[in-house]
């Protein structure tokens, strides 16, 4: 029987281990299906305040979860795959295993969706990117290319024109999902060109370890076309990692948690904490925040429950 249990390891599930183990309540932490969550998806962090230099996104999580473990939190690999929050102690599966809890923190946070090229993946945190706020300072004067239809690629494209060159919106229809007003915006900005309706054949150019353009096929003539861009920012929308709880956890339309009152949820004794519940920061350091947070509730509750 574990006091508390931490569904997940990013910025905000680190942060609440760290909170929860220097309370004694020797927390347990369960990895999830991406250890050390969305920074290690990214090179250089510039904003997380204490780091004038910056720090590498995966180095800051190995700091924090160095720091969980000083403090008693153990850690275990898998990701859950099915919880019972009908009763005290809540039961939680991750793989084969099954453990019990008091209170629970989920921090499962939310994935960027990915085109899933392979030149994507080998050029994630050097040069293609899911966090124009994270990146878009690194290409200041540079053309960059922005993917999607939705309003985080109209709300991307209009803030990374404060720094780039040129940038060239990617959306493989030429309707698009994102409201009129941020789709009349992009229209009317000049360094933002729409490029549609295309389908993004490759990111150039893996062999070189760096962004040097796109590829791009025009879904209704065929044409292919080559556009010169040193970035590429992924703004396909997130998935938030909330399967688990569905009929268990109160959540919105596109499945995040609902938090009230802090980081209590529908369930007494289940905390949030971090993306999971956060479809508009999502930043290092608010869900290293809310992590603190949910620890804070987390032990306040076992404080008025143990008698
Ligand atoms: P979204 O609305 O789901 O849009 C995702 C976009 O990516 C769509 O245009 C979709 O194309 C495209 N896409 C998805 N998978 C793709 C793939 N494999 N290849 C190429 N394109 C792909 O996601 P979102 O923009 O992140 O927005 C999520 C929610 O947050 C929405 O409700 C949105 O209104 C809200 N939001 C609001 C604001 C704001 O109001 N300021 C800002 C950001 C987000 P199709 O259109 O062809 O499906």
């Amino acid at each position: 029987m574990h006091n508390v249990i931490i569904i997940g390891s990013g910025c905000a599930g680190l942060t609440a281990a760290i909170y929860a183990g220097r309370a004694n309540l020797k927390p347990l932490v369960i990895d999830g299906h991406e250890p050390g969550g969305q920074l290690t998806l990214t090179t250089l962090v510039e904003n997380f305040p204490g780091f004038p230099e910056g720090i590498l996104g995966p180095d800051l999580t190995d700091n924090m979860r160095k720091q969980a473990q000083k403090f008693g939190a153990e850690f275990k690999s898998g990701a859950v795959t099915a919880v019972d929050l009908s009763r005290r102690p809540f039961r939680i599966t991750a793989g084969k295993e099954t453990y019990e809890a008091q209170t629970l923190i989920v921090a499962a946070g939310a994935s960027a969706r990915l085109l899933g090229l392979e030149s994507e993946r080998k050029l994630m945190g050097h040069g293609v990117s899911t966090c124009a706020t994270c990146d878009g300072y690194f290409f200041r004067g540079k053309p960059i290319a922005v993917v999607g239809g939705g309003d985080s690629a109209m709300e991307e494209a209009q803030f990374l024109t404060r720094y780039a060159s040129r940038v060239y919106l990617l959306h493989r229809r030429s309707e698009f999902r994102a409201s009129k007003i941020m789709v009349d915006r992009i229209r009317a900005n000049e360094k933002i060109e729409l490029v549609t309706p295309v389908h993004l054949e490759e990111i150039l150019s893996p062999a070189k370890g760096a962004v040097e353009g796109v590829r791009v096929k025009n879904t209704q003539t065929g044409a292919v076309r080559e556009i010169a861009v040193d970035g590429v920012f992924v703004a396909i929308g997130h998935e938030p990692n909330t399967a688990a709880f569905r009929g268990q956890l109160e959540m919105d339309a596109n499945g995040y948690l609902l938090a009230r009152n802090g980081s209590s949820t529908s369930v007494p004794g289940v905390f949030v904490a971090g993306d999971v519940k956060d479809s508009r920061y999502r930043q290092a350091i608010t869900a290293a925040g809310s992590g603190c947070m949910a620890a804070i509730d987390a032990e306040k509750f076992l404080e008025e429950h143990s008698h």
